[in-house]
C-alpha cells in the first residue's frame, strides 16, 4: 500500500467512531512518550474516548501517533501541528500564542513572516506577565536586536526558599534606575517548581 492509502485507510477506520477525526502530516515536535518504530505516518487527531479500547495504542504500533483534539492546535499562518501537551517538567510551547490576537505562530513563521519577531518583541515590551520563550528567542538573537541582559544573577521564582523575585516589582525598579529603557523578560528554563528568568534592556526607539 501507498503512504496515502495507509492513511485513508486508517482514517476511514477511526472516522466510524469519531466522524470528525483527521490526519495531520507534521508535528513540530515528536511525542517521546509514544516512541514509534519504523515509519511515521503522521497524526490521527481524535476523540479516541469513543474508540474501542487501546485502538490508540494500536495506532501508534503501526506508524500514526494518536493524538485528543486538546493536545495539538495550528499555526495561524501556516496550519502545521503543533503540540499542547506537556510530556516533562522541562517543556515549553515552541510556539507563540498571541492571546490578545488569538494567534498561533510557530518557530518557522516568527522567523520566516516579515516583522513577526518584531511583533513578538513588542508583545512582550514592558509586560511583567509576558516573557519570550527560550525555544524561539536566543540570547543571541536578543544581542542582535540590541537587548542586552540587565541581571547579573538568573531571576528564581518557585517553591523553595529564596525563590521569590517578582517580575512585577523587577520591571518597576529597573524601570525607575533606566528611565529611557524599555526592558522584555525571557524565561531561561521551567522546572518542576521553579521559573528561572532574564531582564533584558534596551534604549526605546533602538531596534
Ligand atoms: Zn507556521
Amino acid at each position: 500500500m501507498t503512504n496515502r492509502k495507509i492513511i485513508d485507510t486508517v482514517l476511514a477506520a477511526v472516522r466510524k467512531y469519531d466522524e470528525a477525526a483527521h490526519w495531520v502530516p507534521e508535528w513540530a515536535t515528536r511525542n517521546p512518550s509514544i516512541p514509534i518504530v519504523g515509519e511515521f505516518y503522521g497524526l490521527i487527531v481524535a476523540n479516541f474516548n469513543h474508540c474501542p479500547e487501546g485502538w490508540d495504542r494500536k495506532l501508534a504500533n503501526i506508524g500514526f501517533e494518536p493524538v485528543f483534539y486538546d493536545e495539538i492546535i495550528t499555526c495561524s499562518e501556516c496550519a502545521l501541528g503543533l503540540q499542547t501537551r506537556p510530556d516533562w517538567y522541562g517543556w515549553l510551547p515552541d510556539y507563540w500564542l498571541d492571546e490578545e490576537h488569538g494567534d498561533v505562530i510557530c518557530r518557522e513563521c516568527l522567523f520566516k513572516v516579515h516583522g513577526m519577531i518584531d511583533a513578538y518583541f513588542e508583545y512582550a515590551k514592558d509586560r511583567p506577565n509576558r516573557a519570550l520563550l527560550p525555544t524561539l528567542i536566543s540570547e543571541e538573537l536578543l544581542a542582535k536586536n540590541g537587548w542586552r541582559k540587565m541581571n547579573a544573577d538568573r531571576f528564581e521564582n518557585g517553591f523553595h526558599p529564596g525563590q521569590n523575585d517578582r517580575p512585577t516589582d523587577i520591571l518597576a525598579e529597573y524601570s525607575a534606575r533606566y528611565t529611557d529603557y524599555e526592558f522584555v523578560f525571557r524565561v531561561r528554563s521551567v522546572g518542576q517548581f521553579d521559573t528561572l528568568f532574564d531582564l533584558y534592556g534596551r534604549k526605546r526607539g533602538v531596534s
